[in-house]
Formats: C-alpha cells, sequence, structure tokens
C-alpha cells in the first residue's frame, strides 16, 4: 500500500536529484496506474485542472494539487490527468482522500504521479524518505517561538500590580504596570482580584523565573540566600546560607515557592535565585 496511491504500491521510476529533478516520480505496483489521494491532512493552497496536452518543452506540472499540512509542510502532486481533479483551493483534504488520477499533462512523458515535499520554507526536499511515512512532527523542527507561548500568573490574596511586576521584570516601573494592564484589560486603578489569571507580557529576565522551571521536588540544592519561614513570606527570615538540602514541596505561585529541608525537618521557603541547584 502506499501513502500517495489509493490502492497500489510504488514504484519508483526517477529519483530526487536536488537542482536536477526536485521531486520523485512514481506509478503503481506494476507499472500501472491509480487514484493519487492526499499524503496527510492539510489544506489545498494551490489547484491546476484546465491542462489538457503534454508539454515536452517546458517544465509544466500540468494538472497538480498542492496541499499545506498542519506542521508546515508541503505536498505536491503533478501530471494528473485532465478532468480528475476533484479538489479545490481552500479545501480541506484527509489523508487518504483522492485528489485526482495519475496522467501525463504538462512535462511528462508517460503516465505518472510527480510528487514533492516542501519544507515550512516552500522549499522543496527530498521526499524519498515520507513516500511511505509521516512528514515530521511540528515540534522536531526547528521554528520560530510560538506567540501563544504565554507566561501567566494567578492572583493570590494581597498582591498588587506592582507586586507581580517585581516578580517578572527587573523593576517595577510604570510602564510594565501597564504592559500587565494592556495585556489584560485592567482598569485605571489597576484592580485585580485573587484567582484571577493575568497574562504576563515578555516575562523573561528573572532569574527565580527562569530556574523555577528547573527546580524540582527532590533537587538537592545548596542555600545561598534568605527565604522565609512560612511559604506565605508572612513569617520570620529564614537562615541556613550556606546548608546543603533538598528541594521537599513546590508552592506553586508563592513568592517563597520551595520548601527546603532533609530528614531533620524543614528548614524554611525559599525562591529560586536563592537556591543553587547540586
Ligand atoms: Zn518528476
Amino acid at each position: 500500500m502506499s501513502r500517495v496511491f489509493k490502492s497500489k504500491g510504488n514504484v519508483v521510476t526517477q529519483k530526487y536529484r536536488a537542482g536536477y529533478h526536485n521531486g520523485i516520480d512514481l506509478v503503481g505496483t506494476g507499472y500501472s496506474l491509480d487514484y493519487i489521494v492526499a499524503h496527510s491532512d492539510g489544506t489545498v493552497v494551490g489547484v491546476r485542472k484546465d491542462y489538457a496536452t503534454q508539454d515536452k518543452t517546458g517544465n509544466s506540472y500540468g494538472n497538480y494539487v498542492k496541499i499545506k499540512h498542519d506542521n508546515g509542510y508541503y505536498t505536491l502532486y503533478a501530471h494528473m490527468k485532465y478532468g480528475s481533479v476533484t479538489v479545490n483551493v481552500g479545501d480541506r483534504v484527509s489523508q487518504g482522500q483522492v485528489i485526482g488520477y495519475m496522467g501525463a499533462t504538462g512535462h511528462s512523458t508517460g503516465a505518472h504521479l510527480h510528487f514533492e515535499v516542501r519544507n515550512q520554507n516552500d522549499t522543496r526536499i527530498d521526499p524519498t524518505s515520507y513516500i511511505d511515512a509521516n512528514l515530521p512532527s511540528t515540534n522536531s523542527e526547528p521554528s520560530t517561538p510560538s506567540t501563544s507561548e504565554k507566561t501567566t500568573y494567578t492572583v493570590q490574596s494581597g498582591d498588587t500590580v506592582a507586586a507581580i511586576c517585581r516578580k517578572y521584570y527587573s523593576q517595577s516601573t510604570k510602564t510594565e504596570w501597564d504592559l500587565i494592564k494592556n495585556a489584560n484589560g485592567l482598569d485605571s486603578n489597576y484592580t485585580i482580584y485573587p484567582s484571577q489569571t493575568l497574562t504576563i507580557p515578555n516575562a523573561t529576565s528573572s532569574s527565580s523565573n527562569n530556574n523555577s522551571t528547573e527546580l524540582k521536588v527532590g533537587d538537592k540544592v545548596k542555600i545561598t540566600g534568605t527565604g522565609n519561614s512560612q511559604a506565605s513570606g508572612k513569617g520570620v527570615t529564614a537562615y541556613g546560607i550556606g546548608w546543603e538540602r533538598e528541594i521537599l514541596k513546590i508552592y506553586g505561585d508563592r513568592e517563597y515557592p520551595y520548601q527546603v529541608g532533609n530528614s531533620s525537618g524543614t528548614t524554611g521557603f525559599y525562591k529560586a535565585s536563592s537556591l543553587q541547584k547540586r
């Protein structure tokens, strides 16, 4: 079976050669013809279906279908038989859905499928390894950082926008307050309420913030700064600088999230910036 033919297997008649033949030519098992199907789910972004002849001088695809897949890659199917293309630009197609029939329209000497795979930049790549396999998944490919990856913060009782800014930004300037205000539609008094989820734009540099994703329960740490006797921060200053302990528990969004101690008991609560992983 094939990922690009409805009922036949693949026979390669012309290999991929970068710069010379930027796709691969296929016919069905036993040099037969077949319906062409979508390699993977996607959206049709290019179609030509009015090509009735061969064109031995040009470089024409003849009738073709180009699909953009959900990982940003493209596949292209060329030389389809006149009158056989079943899809239009904008159509959503699923893997295995018939999109046309093999033909010899455009620059083609005999009926075959010219199959191309293009990366996220629409650059043709060697399709050989994908003929009967999935395209690369999105997360295994380098891509621009997703704008949907946002930092959020759940407001605790007693929080102020100024205090939240201090957590996430280097200072707590009015510009920073307004970043949070505008991102969350706060009123001019910067009113927030407990349990409200705030989007924190451009939250980056705070060292406590960066470390917080690396430290986990059970990690061995050295205490490098002061902490607090209670996770809430409303206690006495916890000491222990230089001690080597481990993280017992993590209190999510608290100001002093990391409960640190050892087998003999709790030492105190610390920010990530006061803990050095060992
Ligand atoms: Zn070809």
